[in-house]
């Protein structure tokens, strides 16, 4: 058993700022991080933009280690038991806590169909992946129009890749934008070469002849050597939820994104000042205001009310898309615009986190670098 004072699941973003965050109120405490995925903690964003741009690799990662925290890599935790304060993970590895963050983001929606043969593109895998596939003269179909897809798109495109965007809406990022600029955008991937089949849903994706042949529900048959989807993503709460606590579309969560055992009412049954618990909201795709925990430090005290936040949810499969918005952007996270210095993607946002209709937070702690993203 590893007894550590703060234990994280989940490797992302919102981990790392977590450890950031600790770090400012607590420099010793021990902190170990789980995570499913191989690689420590790297920002996901230059997945779709920076790195078809020139940047190297080895930007993206994190440094989680820097602050002293532990690296569990390749390990789903797969069980929590909030009496003992223990979780085991899939190996049988047990981890003793004082503080629990549950960051578990999100997992990309997936057609029925089509199988491994469409990459939903999320992480640094999915990067090599197509990154490997991006061979000379290499034809792909993107599916979803919203920021995954649009980014995408433009990065294969300003590669030199023959790109087909298909999606049910009527112009690239449609759920988000108003009209005018979503053709406006439309328009000018088509100025540059890509093909934007909008209104399209495809109904079937299968290997023939070395060709990925994607069908469209108009009929179309479109081929291609690699296919991309970017539909969105759900949020990962089935290990929230088997644990007892209060899912809806997400973890609901209090102003300080601590979370609520569902046997309990408001307020939880955690000690004022010592929350065991918090979650880290993923709120991507969201049609559902959430709010952003102020200073939802460790060290803060319970806020003394429980408010429902952090809900995440998208629409079906086949008609989602995801969409992004930054509220602190770099240049060297830019998308790439299809064959052009300027990026095609909607501009910044700085969405009110307690107003916005479409606009979603990603809850954390006082040193979260503010992400935002929104369907
Ligand atoms: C290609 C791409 C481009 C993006 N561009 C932008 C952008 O420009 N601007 C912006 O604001 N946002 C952008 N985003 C979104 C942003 O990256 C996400 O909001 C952010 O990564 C979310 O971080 P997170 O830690 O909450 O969740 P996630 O990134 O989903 O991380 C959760 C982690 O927890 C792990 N995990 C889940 N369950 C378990 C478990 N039981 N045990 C162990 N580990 C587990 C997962 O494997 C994953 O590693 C982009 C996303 C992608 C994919």
């Amino acid at each position: 058993m590893r007894a550590t004072r703060y234990l994280i699941v989940g490797g992302g973003l919102a981990a790392d700022a977590a450890c950031t965050g600790i770090r400012e109120v607590d420099p010793g405490g021990r902190i170990t991080v789980v995570s499913d995925e191989a690689h420590p903690p790297y920002a996901r964003p230059p997945l779709s933009k920076a790195l078809w741009t020139g940047k190297e690799e080895s930007t993206i990662w994190r440094a989680t280690e820097q602050h002293g925290a532990e690296l569990q890599l390749g390990r789903r935790v797969a069980a929590l038991d909030l009496d003992a304060r223990r979780a085991t993970d899939d190996r049988g590895e047990t981890y003793s806590y004082e503080r629990l963050l549950l960051a578990t983001g999100g997992r990309p929606r997936q057609l029925p169909f089509g199988g491994d043969e469409v990459i939903y593109y999320r992480t640094l895998d999915d990067y090599r992946r197509l990154r490997a596939l991006a061979s000379a003269n290499a034809r792909f179909v993107v599916i979803g129009g919203g920021f995954i897809g649009s980014e995408i798109a433009a990065a294969l495109e300003t590669n030199g890749h023959p790109v087909t965007m298909v999606f049910p809406e009527p112009g690239i990022g449609a759920r988000v934008l108003p009209a005018e600029l979503s053709a406006f955008v439309t328009d000018y991937y088509r100025a540059h070469d890509v093909e934007v089949l909008t209104g399209a849903s495809v109904t079937a994706i299968e290997r023939a002849a070395g060709k990925v042949r994607v069908e469209t529900g108009d009929g179309r048959v479109l081929e291609s050597d690699a296919v991309v989807a970017g539909l969105g993503i759900a949020p990962r709460t089935e290990l929230a939820e088997a644990a007892g606590l209060v899912v809806s579309d997400g973890i609901v969560v209090a102003t300080a994104a601590a979370s609520t055992v569902a046997t309990t009412s408001s307020p939880p049954a955690t000690s004022p000042d010592s929350p065991p618990l918090r979650s880290e909201g993923r709120c991507e795709s969201s049609t559902r205001t959430t709010r952003r925990p102020t200073g939802g430090s460790w060290a803060r005290t319970w806020p003394g009310r429980t408010r429902r936040t952090t809900i995440c949810r998208s629409s079906t499969p086949t008609s989602s898309t995801s969409a992004t918005r930054r509220s602190e952007s770099s240049t060297a996270d830019c998308a790439p615009s299809p064959t052009g210095p300027t990026s095609a993607t909607p501009a910044p946002s700085t969405t009110s986190t307690t107003t916005a209709h479409r606009g979603a937070c990603c809850c954390g702690t006082s040193s979260d670098r503010s992400t935002q993203r929104a369907t």
